[in-house]
């Protein structure tokens, strides 16, 4: 079965490089409302949603042709899948104008014939040669490089998505000794069925409070009811998006780095449903849930492991893997209340660690599940 997967990767482009990106980004914008507008007045003229293409604006602003055509073809797709979401599902909402301020500022390019190289060092992009790029990983020679999407982030660096197609290889287990379970734990990530736990880096904990520190100082500079903020306030705003992207590139490569080894060690992982917006409302945790990064995890886990042929098992979200003592099935519904870090079995007078327990319970539910 074929797949695809985006790799992300920090380039600096050089000044030249940065002027043709900004350009781009602006002319991908330009199109993008462009069309809008032409269809828009379409419907109304004419009642029939009439998608125009790229070439009728090049025709008339000649600069349009200076940027990577690919782009503009690709706004053009862009556009038709934002007018077909919202024919199909009203609810999404009729494709927005972009603004030059508040709009993201990227372009997807598509590889044809080798167009796009990837070295060590660089990325040759359409129109731009090549640009220093970061990689810190690298994808498996038989996959395919499809399009690359360029980004500029607030913070003002620029970054790559790299989409490659694979096949996904699905291998047959029918051992499952090298299983796993993992109970969600909201500070750190996980408590494993063996007690350890996923303890997030140092550094990691010591940027995110700098965040925080920077945030608030940030919301204190805030004036209400007045247009433009001070100076100092832009720079804040800056640092803070800095720093904001600092946290994000470093809890990504954590958690790549967690995943790849529970993947490679591993045959079957097994982990609970969860329902995070259910529990952050519930429980008034709010930031803590959706910040430590399950969600995106769970994705890596379940991606790297189809890609090596192994099996990410969810249990049922009904299955009690809190109440269930491990050692003889018995239901303890006073685990209900998450307060409770320790208990002791009602029956079999076992004692039981909340986390470590219900890890050992979702590694037995995924075996058996395994072998259904
Ligand atoms: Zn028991």
């Amino acid at each position: 079965m074929k797949r695809n997967i985006a790799y992300r990767y920090r380039i600096y482009p050089n000044e030249a490089q940065e002027i043709l990106l900004q350009k781009t980004f602006g002319c991908a914008r330009f199109i993008w409302n462009q069309m809008l507008d032409d269809i828009q007045r379409s419907y109304e003229e004419e009642h029939k949603t009439k998608y125009p293409t790229p070439a009728k604006y090049k025709k008339e602003y000649e600069w349009l042709k200076e940027v990577d055509s690919l782009a503009l073809a690709n706004v053009q797709l862009q556009v038709k899948q934002a007018f077909q979401r919202f024919f199909e599902d009203e609810k999404i909402g009729y494709p927005k104008f972009k603004s030059k301020h508040h709009s993201k500022k990227s372009y997807t390019t598509n590889m044809v014939n080798g167009n796009i190289r990837l070295s060590a060092n660089t990325i040759r992009l359409p129109k731009l040669g090549s640009i220093k790029i970061k990689r810190h990983r690298e994808a498996p020679k038989e996959w395919k490089l499809k399009s690359v999407t360029v980004r500029q982030e607030a913070s003002g660096k620029y970054y790559v998505s790299v989409l490659y197609e694979y096949e996904s290889q699905v291998i047959e287990h029918n051992d499952t000794n090298k299983t796993i379970g993992l109970d969600y734990a909201m500070n750190g990530l996980y408590v494993d069925d063996r007690r350890s736990s996923a303890e997030m880096p140092h550094y990691f904990r010591k940027a995110e409070k700098r965040l925080n520190k920077a945030r608030r100082k940030l919301s204190r500079m805030y004036v209400m009811g007045v247009e433009k903020q001070s100076k100092r306030y832009y720079k804040q705003k800056k640092r803070v998006a800095l720093l904001h992207e600092k946290v994000r590139q470093q809890r990504l490569d954590w958690l790549h780095k967690k995943s790849r080894y529970l993947v490679n060690q591993y045959d079957y992982i097994g982990i609970e449903e969860l329902d995070m917006k259910g529990m952050s409302q519930s429980l008034h945790f709010g930031k803590s849930v959706s910040d430590n990064g399950w969600g995106m995890f769970v994705r890596m886990l379940e991606y790297k492991a189809e890609i090596s042929g192994k099996h990410v098992i969810k249990a049922d979200k009904l299955f009690p893997s809190s109440q269930k003592c491990h050692v003889c099935g018995a239901l303890n519904p006073k685990t209900k209340d998450l307060s409770i870090r320790k208990w002791v079995c009602p029956v079999c007078g076992n004692e039981h660690d909340r986390d470590h327990n219900a890890a050992i319970n979702l590694k037995k539910e995924a075996q058996r599940l395994a072998l259904m």
